[in-house]
């Protein structure tokens, strides 16, 4: 094999490494971030405007007959949190974490 060919195939390994270590250092941190951010206020505007409720077994369903008892923030396709944590982020609510059990209006059904 040629000294050209060998430097290619050297610098596609190092690029390849690169991305791989990059991709699991934005998991690490993104898992960090939920934890570390504050539990979204049901108060607020845009939560109480979806009626975004801690707990979804306590959602108005006169208010919101969308809800499903089987529809929690966790299986969200919004969710950005780890399946087993009590808490994540949502990408409706930057900045702020939902809980797992929790459910607002936008709710979508999460891709398997
Ligand atoms: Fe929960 Fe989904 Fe509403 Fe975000 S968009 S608060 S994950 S139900």
């Amino acid at each position: 094999m040629s000294k050209a060919s060998d430097r290619r195939r050297f610098l596609f390994q190092v690029g390849a490494s690169g991305v791989a270590v990059l991709g699991m250092q934005s998991l690490v941190v993104g898992a960090a971030d939920a934890a570390d951010m504050p539990p979204l206020d049901p108060s607020g505007p845009q939560a109480s405007a979806l009626g975004y409720v801690a707990d979804g077994t306590t959602t108005d369903t006169a208010k919101f007959p969308r809800y499903r008892a089987e529809q929690e923030c966790v299986n969200c396709q919004l969710y950005q949190g780890d399946a087993t944590a009590a808490a994540g982020g949502c990408l409706l609510f930057a900045g702020k974490s939902v809980a797992a059990k929790g459910w607002c209006n936008a709710w979508a059904q999460k891709a398997s």
